[in-house]
């Protein structure tokens, strides 16, 4: 797994201990072994540098504010950008303040 490299005065994303764990997480769920890309078969992937969520809709209008988000981990192939949206609470990610 590769480490995606950021400019250093980027604020607030994820840390390099949060990436690591996201890559360590994903190892182990796929059993030990990082897993092909299913769109272009490449093992070239990268965790992103933020939280994102879904837009939630109500009765297919936007809700915006209040109500419950799904933060997750942006895990992207480098090579074709297929994109997978890891539930960051699913996985237990730890807080930036525990780490660094
Ligand atoms: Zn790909």
């Amino acid at each position: 797994m590769e480490e995606d490299q950021k400019p250093p005065e980027q604020p607030r994303g994820l840390t390099q201990q949060q990436k690591q764990f996201v890559a360590d997480w994903v190892k182990e769920k796929a059993g030990g072994q990082v897993r092909p890309c299913a769109v272009c078969g490449a093992i070239r992937w990268v965790v992103g540098t933020d939280l994102v969520t879904p837009i939630r809709l109500e009765r297919n209008n936007l809700a915006l504010g209040g109500g419950n988000a799904y933060p997750s981990v942006p895990f992207i192939c480098a090579n074709c950008g297929n994109t997978h949206f890891l539930n960051s609470i699913v996985m237990n990610l730890p807080s930036d303040e525990g780490g660094s």
